[in-house]
């Protein structure tokens, strides 16, 4: 049984069912559904998705930045570009796609309704796993319960699922995001290439990438919250509109006006939680978010839930007839890989958002010398997603 219908449950559900299990998912809303903006995908969630026999549908709906350029927010200067062309396709067998996620989503569940050994259920909110030694119980908040050989939680940054493995909660960074895709006739400034731009500044970024092939375009603000404080984190009162026009206010001209259109309407919190040593009890384990939440500085959350998925059926289908075994093999490849990504995650937060004197001055430095194509700092992040050597 899968617990979340998201992203990592759904690719979750693909890669068990290929592996020739039959999966249950059930998912607590209604419907299945993604917010309304856009998700990047690095060539180690592509390859995964290639080998389910979805890539073709994904770049189908993507778009293809020939470049990422990383920008000042006060100066406007550029600081690097990494080309995403001919050179990096070459390197990573994959291309570099945006996308909105919502496309993502649909293909997934596609994918999933197709499946001859998937079923889903929406409306099924679990409230408690009990541990029945030889199989697991799953009771849902409207009373249905489940008998399954194997659970696996895949119920995000607040999962429940979570606290049968772990008593830890979910950080709060300080920061918030403020995110939407718009019509990209609306955009009130010329979009003339597919390029990916990632502005940096003092507690603060900024990214902007078209999406579903061209005609919307996302833009997500993210700064550090001047009335955070952790006694009101589940609280609006920080993280304010307000304080989002401050925070903004020194930037370029053209960082102003992208400004005027960011949707405004929900922020989200920045969260993420320790990396965990042990996924596993019983027959339970986690994937996705509900495993290694992170921050999205390095837009590999989704990326690394696929990989995540991948690795899963990998081991269900190498140890077939013990699930235990075939767990303990998952989160033996897979929790070394992630851990470091929520780590350099962080790190690299920290490395974009510094408002002192040497450590900027240093970035701006190294990042202004390095070529396009050298690709050396991605290659441990991208080249991975191929079920080798996946914790280099
Ligand atoms: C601003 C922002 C930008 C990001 N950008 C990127 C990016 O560019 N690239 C990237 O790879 N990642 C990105 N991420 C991260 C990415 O969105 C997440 O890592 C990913 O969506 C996690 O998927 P998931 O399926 O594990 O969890 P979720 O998407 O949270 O899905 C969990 C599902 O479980 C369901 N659920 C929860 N509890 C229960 C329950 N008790 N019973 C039944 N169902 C339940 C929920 O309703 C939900 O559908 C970004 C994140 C943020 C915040």
């Amino acid at each position: 049984m899968v617990i979340g219908g998201g992203i990592g449950g759904l690719t979750a559900s693909l890669a068990a069912a290929s592996a020739g299990y039959e999966v249950h998912l059930i998912e607590q809303n209604p419907d299945f559904v993604e917010i309304g903006a856009g998700i990047q995908l690095a060539p180690n969630a592509a390859r995964v998705l290639d080998r389910l026999g979805l890539f073709d549908a994904v770049e189908a709906v993507s778009v293809k930045p020939q470049n990422l350029f990383l920008m000042h927010t006060e100066s406007g200067k550029v600081l690097t570009r990494l080309a995403f062309g001919k050179a990096f396709r070459r390197r990573y067998g994959y291309p570099y796609v945006v996308l909105h996620r919502g496309d993502l989503l649909g293909i997934l569940l596609d994918a999933c309704k197709q499946h001859p050994g998937i079923t889903l259920e929406t409306n099924k909110k679990m409230v408690e796993i009990s541990d029945l030694g030889n199989s697991m119980r799953v009771a849902c908040e409207d009373g249905t319960e489940y008998d399954c050989d194997a659970v696996v939680g895949v119920d995000g940054l607040w999962s429940r699922a979570r606290s049968y493995v772990s008593s830890d909660e979910p950080i709060y960074h300080g920061y918030v995001a403020f995110r939407g895709a718009i019509p990209t006739s609306d955009v009130p400034f010329s979009v003339e290439s597919d390029d990916e731009f990632i502005w940096i500044g003092p507690g603060k970024h900024f990214v902007q990438y078209p999406i579903r092939r061209g005609e919307l375009y996302n833009q997500v603000a993210v700064f550090a919250s001047p009335g955070f404080r952790p006694e009101i984190a589940e609280s609006l009162e920080w993280g304010t509109q307000i304080e989002l026009e401050a925070a903004f206010s020194k930037s370029c001209e053209t960082l102003q006006v992208a400004l005027t259109m960011i949707h405004r309407d929900r922020r989200w919190p920045m969260l993420d939680r320790v990396p965990l040593t042990n996924w596993r009890k019983s027959r339970l384990t986690l994937l996705g978010d509900a495993a290694h939440p992170m921050l999205q500085y390095l837009a590999q959350g989704a990326c690394q839930a696929i990989e995540d998925a991948d690795c899963l059926g990998r081991m269900m289908r190498e140890h077939r007839g013990d699930i235990v075994k075939a767990f303990d093999a998952y989160q033996e490849e897979s929790i070394p890989r992630t851990t470091r990504v929520q780590l350099a995650a962080r790190w690299w937060g920290r490395f974009w958002h510094d408002d002192g004197d040497i450590v900027p001055a240093l970035r701006d430095r190294i990042l202004t010398t390095r070529a396009p194509d050298d690709y050396s700092d991605t290659d441990w992040l991208y080249m991975s997603g191929s079920g080798s050597s996946s914790s280099s």
